[in-house]
């Protein structure tokens, strides 16, 4: 049988067939890993083949094969050892939720999020939440960040979570789809999901605080369906994602605008910072290419990647 990884606690996995019904699964002794080497050998979002294990009634099973992923997520550890954990798989698109203030989102947290999930070709969405708190100057911020990133080629939406503004454009990119929310704690994550289906009651603090009981920092994911056809992967504790090992010279590649004047840089291995006849340069010259977007991409580059780690895992 064929199914989809719902949950998953470590050692059981709740697996989905596409007629809706729920299986408790585990792996087999021999199971061979295939791709990267994870903590978690099956993560939330796989599709798996399982057999039927003992009378169908126990509903239980053993995994067999993993299909192809199409993406993933990780995270890694910040101790030493720096294991990957495969967080979830298979995601149709990421959600960025973003406020001014109460907490801040800086451009850069957007950047280094961006180039993450363009790494891991996952379609990111950035959603300007609490614009029914902005004054004008503030709401001026906003459009002017919309802009920016619009240009680039995000989808970008002003919403408000409380007063239930664009919500349903949110909800309408979300059908069919597989989809995950992101952003510092307290930007609206759980008021915007609850927003979109008041059902769901996901708690997420609450199950997050429940599994970092003597947990450490492992967090278990779990997707959810929608009345509106739409899944959602909950990721509890988890605010963005990890930076993937990039080497210096692709983090470039991962800001379309840039990688879009790639071609026109005198070297071809242009790092866009003192090298002459630098198309990158020139356009940030002629205000084609945002300062805030090249302070980030420098950033990147002299290596403070670690420091994100932390701020993302960070509790
Ligand atoms: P999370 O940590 O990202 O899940 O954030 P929450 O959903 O818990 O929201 C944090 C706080 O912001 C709560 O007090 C919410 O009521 C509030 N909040 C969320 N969205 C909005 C919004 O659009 N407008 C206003 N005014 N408050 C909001
Ligand atoms: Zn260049």
């Amino acid at each position: 049988m064929e199914g989809t990884v719902y949950k998953s606690t470590g050692s059981w996995y709740t697996v989905r067939t596409g007629e809706g019904a729920f299986y408790e699964c585990r792996i087999k002794g021999k199971f061979r890993l295939k791709g990267i080497k994870s903590t978690n050998p099956v993560s939330v979002g796989d599709v798996v083949v399982f057999e039927v294990d003992g009378p169908i009634e126990n509903a239980q099973g053993i995994i067999n094969e993993i299909k192809d992923r199409k993406n993933y997520i990780i995270r890694k550890s910040v101790n030493l050892s720096k294991q990957t954990h495969i967080i979830a798989a298979n995601l149709d698109q990421v959600f960025l939720i973003v406020t001014l203030n109460n907490p801040p989102t800086f451009t850069n947290f957007i950047d280094r999020f961006l180039v993450t999930s363009e790494a891991y070709h996952i379609p990111a969405i950035l959603l300007f939440n609490k614009i029914d708190t902005y004054n004008e100057e503030e709401l001026d911020e906003i459009k002017y960040l919309a802009n920016l990133y619009r240009e680039i080629g995000y989808t970008c939406i002003g919403i408000s979570a409380k007063t239930g503004k664009n919500v349903e454009k949110v909800k309408e990119l979300m059908i069919g789809k597989t989809s995950m929310f992101s952003g510092h704690s307290g930007v609206g994550k759980s008021t915007l999901v609850n927003a979109i289906e008041p059902q769901l009651d996901l708690k997420t603090k609450k199950i997050s605080s429940q599994h970092m009981q003597g947990q450490h920092t492992t967090t278990f994911a779990e997707m959810f369906d929608l009345e509106c056809g739409a899944k959602i992967i909950d990721t509890p504790g988890i605010k963005g994602f990890g930076i993937v090992d990039m080497a210096r010279e692709e983090i470039g590649d991962y800001f379309p605008e840039f990688f879009k004047l790639k071609g026109e840089c005198k070297f071809n291995n242009c790092l866009h910072l003192d090298e002459p006849h630098c198309a990158v340069k020139k356009a940030l010259d002629n205000n084609e290419v945002a300062w805030s977007r090249y302070k980030s991409y420098v950033q990147m580059l002299s290596g403070e990647q670690e420091n994100y780690r932390m701020d993302i895992y960070g509790e």
